[in-house]
């Protein structure tokens, strides 16, 4: 799929799972058998024919791709510069995450696999995989911290009714990080008959890998909406939220080899970088191995995971997707911060002035753009990951 690139320029995947020094696959040896079955399989199975045709038909008919590039007049006037939105939020469930889940539902039907394992931090990702569980007739099982379940209950609700078995993981701090390791546990004791859907591009290769190719779709149709708008393909900037990274990884994937493309990456400042309360994982994190991969992670000064803040529940993540770290360590990539009270504002201002109530993960990506010294000829692209329905107990707090 990629040109010939020097390795140290490359951000593509190597065949060993690695971006630069980050990725790989940091795995007990009882977890070995399933991702190394699915390491073996996941590139012919997704370039086979009959799967691309199933994939495009249920991201068309089901999921309602293509989504929209809208060029936003109003907010194009406000930050001096011409703005498109990616509007991922016009997808069926709300957000980019069923990109993913469709890609890897038919992964397992052609593993054999008869149960899906999954885990989900605000419930977004569980309800997208309880969804395409439904629709493939699979079993699904979804644990969630017990503290996610109080916090997230429309979406607990959600996914009983979509017919999956939401398990609440009882450990640690009883949230996100706590319910990732129970969905690998439960993949262990299950390894034949289970596929694990991760919900974004974290985890050990090839999983950060597979769910960036199935998110990329997203850039593909950014390449050829701006094209027919504005005669070319590549804007100047693309800009996306990061929690673990997928929707910014689809966003930029067919960007990575285009140097005049700046890939900007937005984190969750929480309530500011220093205050102990944050998510901002580039800006305080280390290297370190995170559930199976190396990549940058926030942690104590001997090794232990700090326990990550968001007011979004999609950013409050503790590390970033591998390549995300790559993008950060060369350069590649600008990472900003953005506190909750500014990607608040950053939503209250994208719903008054275009139409459209963007979730809180995605504010934070709009709260960018005012930090960009952006000039009048420049094009930028932002993906709009989610919409925000799903927040409005949130922001109606601060109306
Ligand atoms: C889950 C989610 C995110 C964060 O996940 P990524 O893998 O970083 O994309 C961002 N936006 C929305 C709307 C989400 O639901």
């Amino acid at each position: 799929m990629q040109t010939i690139l020097e390795p140290q320029t490359s951000f593509s995947v190597s065949d060993a799972g690695f971006y630069g020094r980050f990725g790989g696959a940091f795995i007990p040896e009882m977890l070995y058998p399933n991702v190394e079955e699915l390491r073996q399989n996941y590139l012919d199975m997704i370039a086979d024919p009959g799967f691309q045709a199933e994939f495009w038909h249920l991201l068309e008919d089901f999921a309602g791709r293509p989504t929209p590039l809208f060029l936003a007049k109003r907010l194009s006037a406000q930050v001096g510069a011409t703005v498109y939105l990616k509007r991922e939020d016009l997808c069926h469930t709300g957000a980019h995450k069923i990109n993913n889940t469709i890609g890897q539902i038919l992964v397992a039907q052609r593993l054999g696999k008869k149960r899906i394992v999954a885990e989900t931090g605000a419930g977004q990702h569980g309800v997208a995989t309880a969804t395409v569980c439904a629709l493939m007739g699979l079993e699904c099982i979804v644990y969630m911290g017990s503290v996610d379940i109080e916090r997230q209950q429309p979406n607990v609700d959600r996914m009983r009714m979509l017919g999956a078995e939401v398990r609440p993981a009882t450990s640690g701090s009883q949230t996100l990080k706590d319910a990732t390791n129970e969905a690998m546990r439960h993949w262990i004791n299950n390894p034949v008959d289970t596929h694990y859907i991760i919900g974004s591009v974290v985890g050990p290769h090839p999983y950060p890998d597979m769910v960036a190719r199935f998110q990329s779709v997203i850039s593909e149709e950014i390449r050829k909406q701006l094209l027919v708008k504005t005669g070319r393909e590549n804007p100047d900037y693309v800009v996306a939220c990061v929690g673990g990274g997928s929707n910014a990884a689809g966003a930029f994937y067919h960007y990575l080899h285009e140097p005049s493309v700046r890939l900007v990456a937005v984190e969750a400042a929480g309530l500011g970088v220093t205050s102990g309360h944050s998510a901002a994982t580039t800006a305080l994190g280390k290297p370190g191995v995170l559930h199976g991969s190396r990549t940058i992670l926030m942690q104590t000064e001997d090794g232990q995971v700090t326990e990550p803040y968001s007011i979004s529940a999609g950013l409050d993540y503790p590390g970033i997707g591998p390549l995300h770290a790559h993008l950060f360590e060369s350069g590649r990539g600008d990472f900003y911060a953005i506190t909750d009270d500014d990607a608040i504002e950053a939503g209250f201002n994208l719903s008054k002035l275009e139409g459209i109530i963007p979730a809180i993960e995605t504010a934070h990506a709009l709260a960018a753009l005012p930090l960009m010294n952006l000039q009048p000829d420049d094009v930028v692209v932002v993906c709009l990951s989610g919409r925000g329905d799903k927040d409005l107990s949130t922001y109606s707090k601060y109306l």
